[in-house]
């Protein structure tokens, strides 16, 4: 769920005459989140962004819009509408589409409209979140193109960014095995590579190591970089890892892992629908970790 080809403009968040500018110009486009999740057109199979035209806003919203950036020669921004009832939000944008989960249909956008809707997600979970200095208690209003929070109490001026969580997730191997494991707060029978959170004073290998063992009881060596992502639920940066095990005895806590285990690739290979085991979505990163072992070998 990321885009680097998409334009975030960040030279035109302080330049507030063009803001307003690009916001009032025809082209402008918004996408709506309301209480988390995203404006959407066509239901279930195919579903695809919605970016509606800024004027058609309406009003009792908008008060937090976030410029987003400038693909083209028209801006987008983001336009929190959870301020509307539930049903006045669905009968405002029902010639545009539905309101929908990204975890749910991220999977099924194409990929620069997953990250895009992300992203807007991510910018107004943060204001949300932020509306008051947590140094003063004082009211904090947006600056930026709502890429910063002032706090306006003069005698306190803390600035508030926003934030992206680090956290780290990663494949251990020993010899031709990877351990997947059954979190205690995962739907169903899914299984997964193991992940955590990173705590201050750590590196990311730190919390690789410290995570794996505490977890699994796995102490692990050759820890290396494989490739991150984006994951707004609520405001993560999933940080993708792989790793080897010293040995393969596993002794878990019962707090946060159900099971876990050693797989080989033929087993991977062979879930399917039917399976006892299910894996997680192509979009996702613990997917990504595993499907790039699965080919190795
Ligand atoms: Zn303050």
């Amino acid at each position: 769920m990321s885009d680097r080809d998409f334009d975030r403009a960040a030279h035109r968040r302080t330049d507030q005459p063009w803001l307003e500018n690009a916001l009032r110009a025809d082209g402008a486009r918004v996408a709506v989140i309301w209480r988390s999740k995203a404006l959407v057109s066509g239901e279930g199979v195919a579903p695809r962004a919605v970016l509606i035209p800024a004027a058609e806003i309406g009003p009792g919203i908008g008060a937090e819009t976030v410029f987003l950036g400038c693909p083209n020669e028209n801006a987008i921004f983001a336009v929190d509408a959870s301020a509307l009832e539930p049903d006045d939000a669905q009968a405002r944008f029902a010639a545009y589409g539905a309101f929908e989960d990204l975890r749910a249909v991220g999977m099924l956008l194409p990929g620069p409209e997953a990250a895009l809707l992300g992203y807007a997600k991510g910018m107004l979970y943060w204001h949300e979140r932020h509306r008051f200095c947590g140094v003063c208690g004082h009211p904090t209003r947006a600056k930026d193109g709502g890429h910063r929070r002032l706090c306006v109490n003069a005698a306190c001026g803390t600035e508030h960014f926003p934030r992206s969580d680090p956290a780290v997730i990663m494949l251990i191997e020993y010899e031709d095995k990877c351990l997947l494991a059954r979190g205690a707060r995962f739907p169903g029978n899914f299984i997964s590579v193991l992940a955590g959170f990173v705590e201050p004073g750590e590196s990311l290998e730190d919390t690789v190591a410290r995570e794996a063992f505490e977890e699994c009881g796995v102490r692990v060596t050759d820890i290396a970089y494989a490739s991150s992502q984006p994951w707004p639920f609520p405001s993560s940066l999933m940080v993708g890892f792989r790793a080897r095990a010293l040995d393969p005895t596993l002794t878990l806590d019962p707090t946060e892992i159900l099971e876990a285990g050693w797989y080989t690739r033929d087993f991977i290979r062979a879930l399917n629908d039917d399976s006892p085991r299910r894996i997680g979505p192509k979009f996702s990163i613990s997917r990504r970790l595993i499907d790039d072992w699965v080919e190795e070998g």
